[in-house]
């Protein structure tokens, strides 16, 4: 999978967005939220 810029996506319990495959990030407590689409996901969703 291609990946824009030189950001890595393979990194240490980093997601990629289940929304548009972008990079995201830790939010609060148990959230991850897309820097690129904002899209946000409970860490306890299967
Ligand atoms: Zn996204």
């Amino acid at each position: 999978m291609a990946v824009s810029g030189s950001e890595e996506t393979g990194a240490n319990s980093m997601f990629n967005c289940w929304n548009c495959g972008g990079s995201m990030r830790k939010h609060v407590a148990c959230e991850l939220i897309c820097d690129n689409c904002g899209f946000i996901r409970d860490c306890s969703d299967p």
